[in-house]
């Protein structure tokens, strides 16, 4: 089988907006009345963004590595997910090239912290934050989106070989 030397992985990820929890997004705490519920600290855009990163080399998905029914992960910060999935990517010999993401919120506005998301992500990811691009869209007043019901978040993660293969 021949190995191109690069490798794509998509992550989308879900969770219900309620009162009474932190909004984190990328790593960021931001300021809002509603957060994400959810067994870990709900950050919905690093799930994504693990999701990509464990897609892109075969390793199957977030919920398979971090059960939701497993007491250790209850309240647990998702940059916890994030380098682990890391690692296992680096230990194989893949390097990230870069990463694109969506968060789809209808608020708050999110392009304020736009930028510190990114530099949040390349942070964890020891990347440079020129290879992490974050995108914010509105659901348009409509759908559990625009009905401020949930927050959505998408990404996609482009791999290259660190190392030779043999
Ligand atoms: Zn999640």
């Amino acid at each position: 089988m021949s190995d191109s030397g690069i490798r794509v992985g998509l992550g989308h990820d879900r969770h219900r907006l309620v009162p009474g929890r932190p909004l984190i997004l990328g790593g960021v705490t931001i300021e809002f009345e509603l957060g994400l519920d959810g067994h870990s600290d709900a950050d919905v855009l690093l799930h994504a963004v693990t999701d990509a990163i464990l897609g892109a080399v075969g390793l199957g998905d977030i919920g398979e590595w971090f059960p939701n029914t497993d007491p250790q992960w209850s309240n647990a910060n998702s940059a916890h997910f994030l380098l682990t999935a890391i690692d296992e990517v680096r230990k194989r010999g893949w390097e990230i090239s870069n990463l694109d993401c969506t968060i789809h919120a209808e608020r708050p506005k999110l392009s304020p912290y736009k930028h510190s998301i990114a530099a949040r992500i390349a942070e964890l990811l020891r990347i440079d934050v020129s290879q992490v691009n974050v995108k914010a869209k509105t659901g348009e007043k409509v759908g559990p989106i625009g009905r401020q019901e949930a927050i959505d978040a998408d990404a996609v993660v482009l791999l290259v070989r660190s190392t030779p293969t043999s």
